[in-house]
């Protein structure tokens, strides 16, 4: 495990930002490590969530947005059930991400541009299109050509489709985007 940064200044307005977006209070978190105990991404985090809550207690605010953990949460919601606090533990991991992503941390190389690429499959078919997917990852970072060669496999299971196939609903989809757009920007 990376040692732990707490070298910066503490910064109250991240504080408050985590805050306001989560609408959770970090000072309700007392480090009972709940959270940590049942997060299934834990072995590859390199700080555990309990310890990225109490960094956003300090106002670490570089050490919080630069750690790799913030985008490999798979947003299971284990450590939001498990606070004997009622804090939303994984609301609190979404609203990092959506900082780090905003501000231009990227603990991991090629995962902010994975996660870009990923919504924007979302937001355009209401799903995940594979292909698309892989294909705007490779164009935004030049990596993931050398999976390529398992696609005969993948394709002769049949387990994805060449072609999109779009959500009912999908402009629903789309709208929470333009929401969300709409409200980062304010
Ligand atoms: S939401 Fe993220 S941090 Fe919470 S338990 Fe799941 S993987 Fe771990
Ligand atoms: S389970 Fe809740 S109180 Fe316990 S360490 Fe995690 S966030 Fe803090």
């Amino acid at each position: 495990m990376t040692p732990i940064n707490l070298s910066n200044q503490y910064d109250n307005d991240f504080i408050r930002m985590v805050e306001e977006q989560s609408e959770q209070k970090m000072n309700r978190c007392y480090q009972c490590g709940n959270c940590t105990a049942g997060c299934p991404m834990s072995f590859a985090y390199d700080i555990p969530v309990n310890q990225i809550m109490r960094l956003v207690q300090a106002g670490q605010k570089d050490t919080v947005l630069g750690c790799k953990s913030i985008w490999l949460c798979a947003t299971c919601g284990a450590c939001t059930t498990r606070c004997p606090n009622n804090v939303d533990v994984a609301r609190v991991m979404d609203v990092l991400r959506q900082i780090a992503r905003r501000e231009g941390y990227a603990g991991v190389n090629g995962l902010k541009e994975f996660h870009d690429a990923f919504l924007e499959s979302i937001q355009a078919h209401g799903r995940v299109f594979e292909p698309g997917l892989l294909a705007k990852f490779v164009a935004k970072t030049g990596k993931g050509l050398a999976d390529f060669s398992l696609g005969p496999q993948i394709l002769s299971k049949r387990k994805i489709s060449l072609l999109p196939s779009n959500i009912q609903g999908k402009e629903e989809i789309a709208k929470i985007f333009k929401r969300f757009e709409k409200g980062a920007a304010a």
